[in-house]
């Protein structure tokens, strides 16, 4: 995440301050924090809508695509917890007219705050399946719409055209804007380059897809994302895949597409040569880096899919030496181990390692850096794989001297949870072992 982004976003919610602190002293200050948390919340919402609609310039202020939707996560979870503390504490004051509709504005807003809840709770439990949740959150915009008119009609203590007023409707009009845009304008008029599908390839449980331009095509970095589409067969939902070959001038694209779920099995059933594909993007700023120090690169499973790009480009940079780890969980299912073994031969600066953990290795913090020969504190590191084998090799790492900002990786999941499945299967484990624990205490050893 950028410290760009995150400092405007405070900005833009501390801004308020300015008009709100010279009403406390003639209004409750108790009504005036919990009308100033509400239209926090607003604000917030407001930059949420924004970033949710994938606008040029975004990544630069924010960082990658990926870091955007955790921080699109995080400022909803904000934004809820301040508009729940806006209805616990009471904002009302004495001494305000209302207009006609201020009733009403009541009413919804209550309305919006149960509603945003319950879709917020949704987006969060990662167990409730991605189709249902993503039907569902398309209607928080709706609940934010109404959010916005309790603002304009709610008794307050300054008038929707006084500079605070129009501050927050400002937030108000931008998000429903882009709500509009996310909704109806953007599905109507889908942004994206055309392709056509130029080969399907079956590697195990990989489908590769190589697709040539119609026009002029889209030009990414090596490690960059895109949202695949396909024409027909039930297969235009958008999905985001790294794309797997390095930039070249017939701007031609790979994607590398593991099976996991209902869409992509339905790609290795249906994708053939001839198909019309549009491609939107590239995103991210997972790409290969232009530093001379030394590299670790791990790529688990399909997270092998930015390192083809990154040494596919190798052979056109010169860079450190880079030692990339191929984590992999059966040697009969590698598909882009000879592809990598090729590079490697050409490219003297890249050493490529085969992690198979079915023969009982895995990669840990002390191999790498024993790996590195004490050159890890100089050294940058690149993960793309599993959350969890990512957060024990970065602590790992960390804790024996790498500085935690020359760890990159990518976010493989645009929808990630805030640990409640874990958390969950945590409860569910002391429980059972209190229980068996408490059993065991019952039943008295046999003489
Ligand atoms: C930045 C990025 C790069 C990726 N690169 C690759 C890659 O190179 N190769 C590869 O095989 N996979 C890649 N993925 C993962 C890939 O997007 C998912 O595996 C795929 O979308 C799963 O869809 P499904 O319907 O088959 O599976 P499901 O079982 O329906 O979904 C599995 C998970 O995939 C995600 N997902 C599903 N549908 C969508 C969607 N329309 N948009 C966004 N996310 C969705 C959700 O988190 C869901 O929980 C990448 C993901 C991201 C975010």
């Amino acid at each position: 995440m950028r410290p760009l982004g995150l400092i405007l976003i405070a900005a833009a919610v501390l801004v308020p301050i300015i008009w709100f602190a010279p009403l406390a002293a003639t209004r409750d200050p108790v009504a005036l924090f919990s009308q100033y948390l509400g239209s926090s919340a607003l604000i917030l919402m407001g930059i949420n809508q924004f970033i949710a609609t994938r606008s040029p310039g975004l990544e630069t202020v924010f960082g990658g695509l990926d870091r955007i939707y955790v921080l699109h996560k995080w400022l909803a979870i904000v934004a809820l917890a301040a508009l729940g503390l806006h209805d616990i504490i009471d904002a009302e004051m004495d001494g305000l007219r209302g207009g006609p509709l201020a009733g009403i504005a009541e009413d919804v807003g209550e309305v919006s705050l149960y509603g945003l809840l319950i879709l917020i709770l949704a987006s969060v439990i990662t167990f409730i399946p991605y189709h249902l949740w993503k039907w569902t959150h398309r209607f928080i915009g709706a609940f934010f719409v109404l959010g916005a008119f309790h603002f304009f009609f709610i008794e307050k203590p300054f008038q929707n055209a006084d500079p605070l007023g129009l501050y927050i409707a400002a937030f108000c009009i931008l998000g429903m804007i882009s709500y509009l845009w996310i909704l109806v304008l953007r599905p109507m008029a889908p942004r994206g380059h055309g392709y056509v599908v130029d080969a399907v390839t079956r590697l195990g449980g990989v489908i590769e897809v190589t697709l040539t331009p119609k026009g002029r095509g889209l030009t990414h970095k090596a490690g960059q994302f895109a949202f695949l589409s396909i024409k027909g067969n039930g297969l235009s939902e958008e999905h985001p895949f790294t794309l797997s070959s390095a930039p070249g001038p017939a701007r031609a694209l790979r994607f590398s597409i593991k099976d996991l779920g209902d869409y992509t099995r339905r790609l290795g059933k249906h994708l053939g040569e001839g198909m019309q594909a549009t491609v939107s993007g590239p995103y991210g700023h997972f790409t290969l880096p232009r530093s001379r120090d030394p590299q670790v690169w791990i790529g688990a499973g399909i997270g092998i899919t930015p390192f083809l790009a990154f040494a596919e480009s190798l052979k056109e940079r010169e860079t450190g030496p880079v030692k990339l780890y191929y984590c992999v969980r059966d040697t009969g299912d590698i598909p882009y181990v000879v592809d990598l073994e090729a590079i490697a031969e050409k490219v003297p600066n890249l050493e490529l390692v085969v992690v198979n953990s079915a023969e009982g290795i895995r990669l840990s913090p002390d191999r790498v850096v024993a790996d590195l020969g004490g050159n890890l504190p100089s050294a940058h590191v690149y993960f793309c794989g599993p959350t969890a084998m990512r957060k024990a090799l970065k602590t790992g790492l960390v804790a024996k001297g790498l500085r935690a900002s020359r760890f990159h990786y990518e976010e493989f999941e645009m929808r990630t949870g805030i640990g409640l499945g874990r958390l969950a299967a945590w409860l569910w484990d002391s429980g059972t072992y209190a229980i068996e624990k408490r059993r065991a205490g019952r039943v008295q050893p046999a003489e």
